[in-house]
């Protein structure tokens, strides 16, 4: 007698950020994929209206607004959302959400830390955390490992890079790796002469060669600050030493990092510049399945080119090695510092150029200490920010 094996059951899904650039890209994945992905939990921070829609789209019960005034024009428009939709407001809310029981997996991608309470109480509880929003790891990597460890629960890397140096890792004893190498784009002025930077416009750095982002990690590439977190939340995700992490200019954005290995033999994973990719390869694991979008063709043109980085052409990319160096709160300094003056410039308070010099201020201000606990760590960043926002309201030496 045949009997047909039974269907394996759905990852259930959460996905805190799912109006943005990763949250769109998550909703490809998810719709490619529903015999093996439910979306049951979606949050974002003000767009309420977007949020319904996608809760109508995948049939979402479980659906969070940060913002107070979003929280209430949903409340108020309850019948845009799935008959019995259960909405919740404010951190308490993602903190819910993180923690619903129907959930496997909760994939964060919430711009800047305020992610990190969901995060915590997502592994807390047992889930799976799939993680976009490298800064949490900045702020407090060894927190969150910490609470990973406790648990169980895995930590899934979304950032391309990560996703890419974690494949490449798989199977091999941590002890043979001599260094990993992340790529970076070179972002929006790759390939401008370093005199045009003092006049460039949010305009000009909101304008990403290869990848279509949110705007604060678009800033972030054009300054390769973002590739300093990178190289910061590696050291934390793969227990590296900082002199392990390194990173190399790649223009295409193929290769998205290498792994050598102490015999000098290296792996690199390559796919197109879309997070379709990294996506679902962390919603997945172990599984493979076709892809979203198209795969590398090599009928066609293909060349690949790798410069080292100029860092006197980016000053943030040397400020987030240093800060990796000195370990302690000095990551959650240079990050707390650099999305505070990331914001300014994309309200035009501030020039191109005053990034790093607002960031190395608020650096060599804060005291550096090893932390003891969470809420440390979290006084490091508040008065971080505050010195950011003095230095930028008065920017005299
Ligand atoms: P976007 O700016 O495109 O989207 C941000 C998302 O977060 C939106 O859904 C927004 O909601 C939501 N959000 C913002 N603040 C809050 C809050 N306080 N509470 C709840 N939701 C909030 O950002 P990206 O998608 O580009 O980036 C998200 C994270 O992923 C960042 O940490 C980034 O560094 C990381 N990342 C992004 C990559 C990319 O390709 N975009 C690549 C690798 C990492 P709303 O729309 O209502 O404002
Ligand atoms: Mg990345």
């Amino acid at each position: 007698m045949v009997t047909s094996a039974a269907p394996s059951p759905r990852k259930r899904v959460v996905l805190l950020g799912a109006t943005g650039s990763i949250g769109e890209n998550t909703l490809r994945v998810l719709a490619a994929h529903r015999d093996k992905l439910e979306l049951v939990g979606i949050a974002a921070h003000s767009q309420w209206d977007k949020l319904a829609a996608i809760a109508r789209q995948f049939d979402v019960r479980h659906v969070g607004l940060f913002d107070d005034a979003a929280y209430s024009a949903a409340r108020a428009n309850l019948a845009a959302f799935p008959a019995g939709t259960h909405l919740v407001g404010g951190l308490s809310g993602l903190v819910e959400l993180a923690q619903l029981p129907a959930a496997d997996t909760v994939l964060v991608a919430v711009v800047g830390t305020t992610g990190l309470a969901p995060a915590l109480a997502a592994l807390a509880a047992g889930k799976d955390l799939a993680l976009a929003s490298k800064e949490i790891l900045v702020l407090a990597g060894k927190f969150v490992l910490a609470a990973a460890k406790k648990s169980g629960a895995n930590i899934l890397p979304v950032d391309s890079e990560h996703n890419a140096v974690f494949q490449c890792l798989e199977g091999h004893p941590h002890a043979g790796v001599r260094r990993i190498v992340l790529t970076a784009s070179g972002g929006a002025f790759r390939d401008w002469p370093a005199e045009r930077l003092a006049h460039v416009t949010p305009a000009d750095a909101l304008k990403h060669p290869n990848w279509s982002m949110g705007p604060k990690i678009t800033v972030d590439s054009a300054t390769l600050a973002n590739k300093g977190l990178e190289l910061i939340e590696a050291q934390c995700l793969f227990g590296l030493r900082p002199e392990q992490c390194t990173a190399v200019l790649h223009p295409q954005s193929i290769v998205h990092a290498f792994v050598e290995f102490t015999d000098g033999a290296m792996l690199a994973q390559l796919c197109p510049p879309s997070m379709t990719f990294p996506i679902q390869h962390a919603l997945l694991h172990p599984v493979r399945a076709p892809g979203v979008d198209s795969a590398l063709d090599f009928t066609k043109l293909l060349s690949l080119e790798f410069r080292p980085i100029d860092e006197s052409r980016f000053p943030l990319l040397r400020l987030a090695r240093e800060s990796m160096a000195a370990a302690g709160v000095a990551p959650a300094i240079f990050n707390a510092a650099n999305e505070v003056a990331v914001a300014a410039f994309l309200a035009s308070e501030i020039p191109f150029l005053a990034i790093p010099r607002v960031v190395e201020h608020v650096l060599s201000t804060v005291p550096n200490f090893e932390p003891a606990d969470l809420p440390s760590v979290l006084a490091a960043d508040t008065e971080s920010r505050r010195l950011a926002r003095l230095k930028i309201l008065d920017p005299q030496p």
